[in-house]
């Protein structure tokens, strides 16, 4: 509970902020300085650029496969080790237009681009958003929450959820073990770090659950959250990101 009254908290807070500079400073474009109409677009010439993820990809991870071979496509990853949530969606391609959205989100706490993220992001889950009974951020550490005083997966899941029209469950997944901040980890170091750090509450029990967070980049977050669901009785899990990392050299956050 303490995450989600963090989280809701931060983020009215912010919005009055950020409502009161909309009066004073004309709106931004997300990827640039250009002066844009309204708060929360993209200029035309670099809207062009953003990298959106779309078939063929792994039926199950979202990562992007060279040719279409049938829905039940499987990547080589997935087809040897079968990740625990059923799907995985991504938005964009983590390229350097995806990263400044994601940087200026997490570490500047910039929320006018929530309400397109979200369009995003429903998009990208597709029947997993229209499926879900609950959506749910990943989960911060309390001691993470108190420094950085938001959450930004939450804001994005709270964002799709109005979106998409489904209930969302802020603090029912639950890290209740301080991991290592993740930078400059190998797959398998991720791995490690994060495995059997998150509870699942038992409200997902029976349920079709999709988390929200805000990069894919090896997965190892998403597959523990999933385990967690999964521990708990959850249906089905299905997972979407703002992006996803598809290069191993991009595995820099
Ligand atoms: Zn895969």
């Amino acid at each position: 509970m303490v995450q989600s009254y963090r989280a809701g908290g931060a983020f009215r807070k912010r919005g009055a902020v950020s409502r009161l500079s909309d009066l004073i400073w004309p709106p931004r474009s997300l990827l640039s300085e250009e002066i844009v109409d309204r708060p929360g677009v993209i200029e035309p010439a670099l809207w062009g650029e953003l990298k959106f993820l779309g078939a063929p990809i792994c039926a199950c991870c979202g990562f992007p496969l060279p040719d279409y071979a049938g829905a039940a496509d499987l990547c080589a990853a997935c087809g040897a080790d079968k990740p625990a949530y059923d799907t995985a969606r991504a938005a964009l391609v983590y390229d350097d237009h995806a990263r400044r959205l994601v940087l200026d989100l997490k570490r500047g706490g910039r929320r006018d681009g929530l309400p397109v993220f979200a369009r995003w992001m429903a998009a990208a889950a597709g029947e997993a958003a229209i499926r879900a009974d609950f959506i749910a951020p990943a989960p911060m550490h309390w001691t993470r929450l108190a420094v950085r005083s938001f959450n930004q997966a939450a804001w994005l899941a709270q964002a799709l959820a109005r979106t998409a029209g489904k209930p969302w469950k802020p603090g029912a997944l639950t890290r209740i073990k301080r991991r290592k901040s993740q930078a400059g980890l190998s797959a398998s170091e991720r791995q490690r770090n994060v495995g059997g750090a998150i509870k699942a509450s038992a409200a997902f029990k029976g349920k079709v659950v999709l988390v929200v967070d805000d990069v894919f980049t090896t997965g190892a977050t998403l597959e523990a959250c999933a385990r967690a669901l999964r521990k708990a009785g959850a249906a089905e899990v299905h997972a979407v990101t703002l992006a996803r990392v598809v290069r191993p050299t991009d595995i820099l956050i």
